[in-house]
């Protein structure tokens, strides 16, 4: 398969990952070098506007009175976003009630499918969580964000998880929850729309779908990767979805990144005040085919690939799986689900949700129960992923232990030695 000449972007969270394999993807014909070498991101002086800047006081839907004070709360149901429809009065709401009923429930339909995405895909992010933090700090609204490089993880003397602990020792306990998400939502908007795809798909299948790559405008929080700084210009992704009422909305799951509190938008005000420019507009699967294209060239043993590998699976299998036999065992579908009136529809919602987040624990603790994503070890002394569980058996008395590896720490060439011992004796 051919690697177009000029790509419009690189994958973000795979661009990371091809950092982590960099020797390989300098190999390839896509420009990681051009990303490696660009200016680092300026800090903003002015944070871009809150939601609530945005979203402030509106006039009356009905009769154009400005200020109006109350708001449909049925549209604005889900809570993940301000789409609000403001009244100046209760009659005016009435009056307005039959012109805004189909908007009304496409709205809420809307908001409801991407609150229940957003929870879920949030605990899919925690529980598949494989940056390795080292030090992250914010300051005059810049979050300063470090990355252990792969190369140098103590972690495969010992056999440790490529997994890591969300959100991390560096990360102090009592972060703030915005900068918790930006460090969980890092880069991870292109997985959304590549092996979240048929998620995203499932939940959202109403209207017309397309996927936008822009560059953002005013980032509240800026996320500066010390070591590989120059990330964040290459391209963020979202949605933008026409419902059949006529209205646009722009649904950005991983806003968090850039210190954004909402998922949804009106299309336009996502445009005015979160786009510098716009790299693309296009069906949805565009993201998803460059991410393919890479990774059918990356080993399934890099950690790139291992760590790409594993959480596909949790999608496929935990995600996407546990929703359909939640759906066939309760006889019912999206679209019922999601049109239940408030309080039926939250405690569906709840045992809809709960269903699947257990579910995506059990997809990530069967394989590591085995060993799988264990780092290790190969001739080269290359850091790869145990990725079945014939490899866990292989290599479970070749990891050394905590003692063994604190006695040797620092001394390459004993710790290489003790390794080949081991090996040597285990097969
Ligand atoms: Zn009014
Ligand atoms: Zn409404």
């Amino acid at each position: 398969m051919g690697v177009r000449e000029q790509p419009r972007v690189i994958p973000s969270r795979l661009t990371r990952t091809l950092y982590l394999c960099l020797p390989l993807a300098t190999a390839m014909n896509i420009h990681v070098l051009d990303l490696m070498g660009a200016a680092s991101p300026k800090p903003t002086g002015s944070p871009g506007l809150s939601e609530e800047a945005i979203f402030g006081r509106k006039n009356c839907t009905n009769c154009g009175k400005p200020e109006s004070s109350i708001w449909c709360q049925q549209c604005a149901e889900g809570g993940v976003g301000q789409l609000r429809i403001f009244y100046c009065s209760k009659p005016c709401q009435d009056q307005h009630a039959v012109a805004h009923r189909d908007v009304c429930e496409a709205r809420r339909l809307l908001s409801r499918a991407v609150s229940i995405f957003m929870e879920l895909w949030t605990t899919f992010e925690e529980n598949t969580f494989s940056s390795k933090v080292r030090f992250v700090n914010e300051r005059n609204g810049k979050i300063f964000l470090r990355l252990r490089s792969a190369r140098s993880d103590e972690g495969t003397w010992m056999g440790k998880s490529f997994l890591e602990q969300f959100p991390g020792d560096a990360v102090p306990e009592n972060a703030r929850d915005a900068l918790k998400k930006a460090v969980l939502f890092d880069n991870a908007c292109t997985e959304v729309f590549s092996v979240g795809l048929s998620f995203v798909k499932i939940l959202l299948k109403r209207g017309c779908l397309q996927e936008a790559n822009i560059k953002v405008k005013d980032p509240a929080l800026v996320v500066d990767l010390a070591e590989h700084p120059t990330l964040a210009p290459f391209g963020h992704n979202l949605l933008r979805v026409k419902l059949t009422t006529g209205e646009i909305f722009a649904i950005d799951f991983t806003g968090a990144q850039f210190g954004w509190r909402d998922q949804l938008y009106t299309w336009d005000t996502y445009v005015q005040h979160r786009v510098k420019e716009f790299n693309s507009l296009e069906p949805l699967g565009g993201a998803k085919q460059q991410d393919s294209m890479v990774y059918c060239r990356i080993s399934p043993t890099s950690i790139g690939g291992a760590s790409r590998a594993f959480r596909t699976d949790v999608v496929n299998e935990g995600l996407v799986k546990g929703l359909v036999t939640y759906f066939v065992q309760h006889e019912t579908t999206v679209k019922k689900l999601l049109s239940l009136p408030p309080s039926l529809f939250v405690r569906e919602r709840a045992q809809l949700v709960n269903h699947l987040k257990h579910s995506i624990r059990t997809r990530v603790q069967k394989p590591c129960d085995l060993g799988i994503g264990r780092l290790y070890f190969d001739d080269q002394f290359e850091s790869h992923v145990v990725s079945t569980s014939e490899e866990a058996l292989k290599y479970q008395n070749v990891w050394l232990s905590k003692e063994e590896y604190s006695a040797n720490k620092g001394n390459l060439k004993a710790l290489r030695y003790i390794w080949k011992k081991k090996v040597a004796s285990s097969s």
